[in-house]
This record gives C-alpha cells, structure tokens and sequence, in this order.
C-alpha cells in the first residue's frame, strides 16, 4: 500500500528538509511547522524536471511554451483522503468494477520468469481485466515479481491452474461461452489489427522459449499474431499479452461508446 502523509504527498515523493539547504536559508535543525523563510523562495529557478502550475492566468504566448502540459501523477483514489478513510474508497472502488464487469480472462499459466507475471499483473489490473491465471501462487511472493506488479496483485482476482491442469481448464471456460485465443505467431494466425474481440474472451500466453506446446493448440479457437516488421524473432511475452489487452479494452470502450450500450 502505499503511504500517504499528512501533507497528502506520496511518501516516495517527499522531499526532506536538509535537501533545500544548499538553495535557501532554512537551517536543517529548525522545526519545518515554525521556520518562516526569508528567502522568496518563487525567485529561484525550477530545474527542467520541475515545474510551476501558474493555473488558468497564462498569457497565450506562455501557453504556448514548451511547458503548456504536464504530468499527471494519479493516485486513482484521490487527494485529500484520510488513511482511515482508504479502506471504505477501496470498497467503493471495488462495488464501480463490479458494475462494468470485464469478461476477459488472461492465462499466464505457461510463463516461467516472475518480470513477466508481475508486469503482466500491473497491465491487467490497470485494464481491469476480469482474472489473470497463473501457474503457481506462489510466484506472487517473488521479490521479481512485486517489484514489476507494483502491488496490482491485491486489486486483481489471481487463480491458479497448473500448467498441467490448463487442458481442461481452458474447455471448462469453452462451455461456459468463451472463446480461446492463443497469442501466437502461427502458419494460420490472425492479424491482431482485423481481430475483432469477443465479449467473452481467454488470452492464452505461451511460454518464453517454447511458446504454446502443440497439445493446447488443438484446444484454441482461434490464434491472433502482432505482425512484426523487425529482423527479431517474436516479442517480449509481456510486451505481447499488453499489446492484446488493450486492444481488447479499446474495443471495448468503442462499444461502451454507442447508443446501445
Ligand atoms: N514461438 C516463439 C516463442 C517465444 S515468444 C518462438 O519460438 O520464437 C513468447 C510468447 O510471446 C509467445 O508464445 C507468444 O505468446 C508471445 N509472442 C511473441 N511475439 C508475438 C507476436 N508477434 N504475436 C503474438 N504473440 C507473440
């Protein structure tokens, strides 16, 4: 979780006093509550990592400055939340996912490197994807894979189906009305910029090395490849698995766009 103080700043973001020593006048060892500075601090120059928001007073020749944008650093609950107050925002959270219910299921069942299930975890709870399969929960625990996942895994639903369990696995979901997309470049694959996603759609991922082994291909409804243009062979199996989700998210939203939805 992360931390946020009672200035409402992200605790990695905190800068602490003795860093402002060497550009202003406020002794280190001073109280920051009671420590008035006489330095006009407005009168320093921001570095180019840094900038000022003069809010909607800008004149439109400094609108147009190379600063006219700036980073949005979301904290998908809001500001001004009060610790205590977090667990109640991330029910609330959880009652609005509930309503506009993803029925995409990603497999990462056959991937083996902890990187690519913990970014592959970021990726499918930033897309709100309905579950992400995994081989093993116990690879959650992998210091590799929080470091990539960034805590997604308490916001995402993980279940575990073994690599050997995944052949009636995926025909479970088949009677239940989804249909089994291998990500894989094949003889027979369909380009992923035609591919139009069903609403109840199963990414199945194949392993680093050996991609999908040919017994769980007899079981795919259909396969969907990213064309290439490059000399390399394949994509990075996260990279791909990305590249699907939002493509599925973004047909999604197109669909959410129309009158009918
Ligand atoms: N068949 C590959 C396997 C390695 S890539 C090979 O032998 O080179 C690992 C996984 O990344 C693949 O199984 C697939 O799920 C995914 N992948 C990589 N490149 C892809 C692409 N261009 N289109 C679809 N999936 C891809």
């Amino acid at each position: 979780m992360v931390h946020v103080s009672s200035a409402c700043i992200v605790e990695e973001e905190w800068i602490s006093l003795g860093k402002f020593e060497d550009f202003t006048d406020i002794p280190s060892k001073v109280g920051s509550q009671w420590y008035i500075s006489g330095t006009a601090l407005g009168e320093l120059n921001p570095g180019d990592r840094s900038q000022q928001d003069r809010g909607p007073t800008l004149s439109e020749a400094e609108s147009q400055s190379e600063w006219a944008d700036v980073q949005k650093k979301i904290i998908p609950w809001g500001h001004n939340t009060p610790e205590s107050d977090l667990e109640l925002v991330f029910q609330d959270r959880a009652a609005k996912l509930g309503k506009s219910i993803s029925r995409l299921i990603v497999v990462a069942s056959l991937i083996d490197k902890p990187t690519n299930l913990g970014g592959l975890c970021r990726t499918c709870e930033v897309f709100g994807a309905a579950v992400l399969v995994v081989g093993s929960l116990q690879r959650v625990s992998d210091r590799q894979f929080q470091h990539l996942s960034v805590s997604a895994e308490q916001w995402l639903p993980l279940v575990e189906v073994r690599p050997a369990q995944l052949m009636d696995y995926l025909q479970q979901k088949k009677a239940e009305g989804y249909t089994v997309i291998g990500v894989e470049q094949m003889a027979r694959s369909s380009d992923l910029a035609q591919y139009r996603f069903p609403d109840k759609s199963l990414l199945l991922l194949g392993n680093e090395r050996e991609g999908i082994p040919a017994n769980l291909i007899q079981q795919l409804d259909m396969c969907v490849e990213i064309p290439q243009q490059g000399v390399i062979r394949s994509l990075n199996v996260h990279v791909s698995g990305a590249l699907l989700i939002w493509e599925y998210t973004r047909q999604q939203l197109l669909k959410c766009a129309e009158p009918a939805c």
